[in-house]
């Protein structure tokens, strides 16, 4: 698939033609459903093609387009299937790893105990060989037959390297993308949906106020699809509010490209707007649905946390920061991906008032 081919033939499009052109096309029928498809490129395996043709993105990057439409009550979305992803870098490829219970290696194998039945020995099949024979490493005696001599009572696991024996290896994931181990629990189930037109999309349509209602101008980030700054600061005044009037917490966090400028003259803007893009969708990944995240400033942007406190909003930004990070540095990005720099702080925190 090639991300140049498609935008040069649609040239002069701007991103939001493009969303309407998307809902347009299913107001009319043309698409009736947008339906997960299985995409190897895409970071979380499925990928919406022919809404990403439309959009004119690289199959996987339209996914963050179509939540915005749900969020707007456009789409609507039927649960699908779920992709555990690493809760580092927010990809699919995870491979299973196995490992000794002992000592941890990696270098652990399927065989078979034998027992010997003249002198009782039981110990692996490894044991028993010598020079092309099965030998009782206790009693010297040449095993010939199965079920006479002796018999093989269990499949097991061995380890290489620490010689342990055991029923069945110790399971892990290894992240493909980041390199990083992680524990079969700690995945992140990513849910992903079909999308169909909503009711109040498809009026919005009829009553030609589509554009609008996907463009307010007063609320979105045009190029991330975010609250911009100015809604940002609405839901802040907002999150003050609730928390003098009933004493919740909340936290402000910051995070961006700390060398934004530097990347623009290295790369270009157009490079460093999908860097922006690219971060825009980790973010969103990132945080809980209560937490509002917008576009702050030409290279950052800021979440609102509610019910967070410094605690969770260290712990919120550090995961974060190190996901954006393993993502944009992961093999196969582009330069301007792999040259960026991630950094965040926390620039607010409510705390109730003690009384
Ligand atoms: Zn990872
Ligand atoms: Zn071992
Ligand atoms: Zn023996």
């Amino acid at each position: 698939m090639n991300v140049e081919t498609v935008s040069s033939g649609t040239s002069g499009l701007t991103f939001t033609d493009r969303v309407v052109e998307l809902v347009s096309a299913l107001a009319r029928g043309e698409i009736e459903r947008l339906v997960p498809e299985r995409w190897m490129q895409s970071p979380v395996a499925y990928a919406y093609p022919e809404a990403a043709r439309i959009l004119g993105v690289a199959p996987g990057e339209e996914i963050a387009t179509l939540d915005a439409l749900e969020d707007r009550g456009i789409l609507v979305a039927e649960p699908v299937t779920t992709v555990p992803i690493c809760p580092f870098c927010h990809t699919y490829p995870l491979r299973v790893e196995r490992l000794c219970r002992e000592c941890g290696s990696t270098s652990v194998h399927r065989t078979t105990m034998i027992h010997h039945y003249r002198c009782g020995n039981v110990s692996p099949e490894e044991t028993y060989r010598r020079d092309g024979e099965l030998v009782c490493p206790k009693c010297d005696h040449v095993l010939r037959h199965i079920g006479v001599d002796y018999e093989r009572p269990s499949g097991v696991w061995l380890c290489v390297d620490c010689s342990a024996v055991f029923d069945a290896p110790q399971l892990r994931y290894h992240s493909l993308t980041c390199g990083r181990p992680v524990p079969l629990d700690d995945v992140v189930d990513r849910e992903l949906s079909a999308y169909r037109l909503s009711p109040d999309g498809s009026s919005l349509v009829s009553e030609g106020a589509l554009r609008a209602a996907i463009e307010r101008p007063d609320v979105t980030d045009s190029l991330t699809g975010l609250p911009n700054s100015a809604a940002v600061e609405r839901s802040l005044e907002l999150e003050k509010t609730r928390a003098v009037r009933y004493g919740t917490t909340f936290s402000l966090i910051g995070f961006g490209l700390s060398n934004g400028a530097e990347l623009a003259e290295r790369f270009g803007d157009e490079a460093v707007s999908r860097v922006m893009k690219t971060l825009a969708t980790i973010a969103r990944e990132n945080l809980r649905a209560i937490d509002v995240v917008g576009r702050s400033e030409r290279y950052g942007f800021e979440a609102l946390l509610p019910e967070t406190d410094e605690k969770g909003a260290e712990v919120a930004l550090k995961k974060l920061t190190e996901s954006a990070e393993a993502y944009m540095h992961a093999v196969g990005r582009d330069e301007a991906h792999r040259s960026a720099i991630i950094s965040g702080e926390i620039l607010h925190i409510s705390l109730p008032e003690s009384k």
